[in-house]
């Protein structure tokens, strides 16, 4: 009865397909959801050589491969613009379920959302990567922290950038939060897609050398 009315006043459907979803699911239908188009070993390890072989990261995850028009794209930009948490709660517990055994060997002390400038934030309101690693964290009991890093630099926004230009963008746009003291071993970063991996590449430089020792990746999408 509740769900009645509830879908009479907020339709239950489906984001990509608009039809009914049935009791108990969320935001994509079964279909909808098979259909997203999950990231390969190859695209990964790739991405790995090409991005984050020299870096700080550890390691890193991605679940789905993303392409411009596609329905993941749709999802994320929901979630980034049109204030739709819910989407990066869901995008983030759908990266925990598919990617559990491999996240679970990580041993993560703590899950660090990449941090928006103030400016930004209060021009959106919210950090899209927080919710997605809300989802994560209700899946596997890790905390969220959103105090050790913080940005300090408002960088333009990456999208037309190539990948050096990318790398100047982001330097120095990040600064561990002193007052602090790091006692965390290992943590991971969350972001909604990674595309050269520049700014998770930043974080992790900052955060290794206050101390971390292990700094991992962790992205819905990979571009
Ligand atoms: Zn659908």
């Amino acid at each position: 009865m509740i769900y009645e009315i509830f879908n009479f006043f907020l339709p239950n459907e489906c984001l990509i397909c608009r039809t009914y979803l049935p009791q108990g699911r969320q935001i994509l239908c079964a279909e909808c959801h098979e259909s997203l188009p999950i990231a390969t070993e190859e695209e990964k390890e790739r991405q790995f050589n090409k991005a984050f072989r020299t870096s700080d990261i550890e390691n890193f995850e991605s679940l789905y491969s993303f392409t411009k028009n596609s329905a993941l794209q749709d999802l994320v930009h929901e979630l980034k613009y049109n204030q739709r948490f819910t989407f990066g709660k869901f995008l983030g517990k759908c990266v925990a379920e598919e990617l559990r055994t491999k996240l679970n060997e990580w041993n993560i002390d703590c899950l660090l959302p990449i941090p928006l400038h103030h400016v930004k934030r209060s021009e959106r309101g919210y950090n899209q990567a927080y919710y997605i690693a809300k989802g994560l964290s209700e899946s596997f009991s890790i905390p969220v922290d959103t105090n050790l890093i913080k940005r300090v630099r408002f960088t333009q926004t990456q999208t037309a950038l190539n990948s050096e230009q990318r790398k100047l963008n982001v330097m120095d746009a990040f600064r561990i939060n002193k007052k602090k003291k790091i006692k965390i071993k290992t943590v991971a970063l969350i972001d909604d897609v990674i595309t050269t991996g520049s700014t998770m590449k930043e974080c992790a430089r900052i955060l290794k050398s206050a101390g971390v020792e292990k700094i991992y990746a962790i992205s819905v999408g990979l571009a």
